[in-house]
């Protein structure tokens, strides 16, 4: 477990809960488990798996950087709530180490899916669906397909974890939705109508 998170991540800051995404330092408390189970699964799945703060890496300020300026500021949160996989590297905002358990949980499924697509694809292939087809800003289909298999993810963590009720909230599908068509992504796929589509195909497929 420890090899994992980097030492920066294991120690408790100052008011952080035992029951955060510290899994590391909350080891043993029951709270953590589900936590702790899960990293040591994604541990074997994939043993390279390491997780660094964004505001400690070089390369993510870099990208920061270039994407405030590709979408004209429509993405200014890249530091401080999205979290990026980079081969095996897991790289989270601030507030990391805050984050309840089970979201820490729901996001790390997330991930494990885009791991799974860079198995897959391999990295360079990854690299192309992501910012190749058809446009790297707008329309971006690749880009769309490979963020909806995850997303889908988080939808099915969302309802294991929390219950349907949680999968259903207007807020997730507000949230989600919004990824696709807005700046966040580079508007990959502006197209509301079709997102909302897939957005309630997967949530039926969930009630099957
Ligand atoms: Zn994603």
């Amino acid at each position: 477990m420890s090899g994992i998170f980097r030492k920066s991540v294991l120690q408790p800051g100052p008011g952080s809960k035992a029951d955060d995404c510290d899994a590391g330092a909350a080891e043993g408390s029951a709270s953590s488990a589900p936590l702790a189970a899960f990293m040591a699964e994604l541990a074997r799945e994939f043993p390279n798996f390491r997780i660094v703060p964004k505001d400690e890496s070089p390369l993510s300020k870099a990208i920061d950087v270039a994407l405030k300026i590709l979408t004209l500021g429509g993405q200014r949160h890249y530091m401080t709530h999205y979290h990026t996989v980079i081969g095996d590297t897991l790289y989270v905002p601030t507030g990391w180490t805050h984050t309840d358990d089970v979201d820490c949980v729901i996001t790390l499924r997330h991930e494990r899916i885009h791991l799974r697509q860079r198995r897959r694809y391999t990295l360079p292939g990854m690299a192309f669906l992501y910012f190749i087809p058809f446009f790297p800003l707008g329309l971006a289909y690749g880009r769309a397909r490979i963020e909806w298999e995850a997303y889908t993810e988080t939808l099915r963590a969302t309802a294991e974890l929390k219950g349907m009720d949680a999968a259903h909230s207007p807020a997730l599908r507000r949230r989600i939705v919004q990824q696709f068509t807005g700046p966040a992504y580079g508007w990959m796929w502006p197209f509301r109508a079709v997102v909302e589509r897939w957005f309630d195909e997967a949530l039926h497929d969930l009630e099957e």
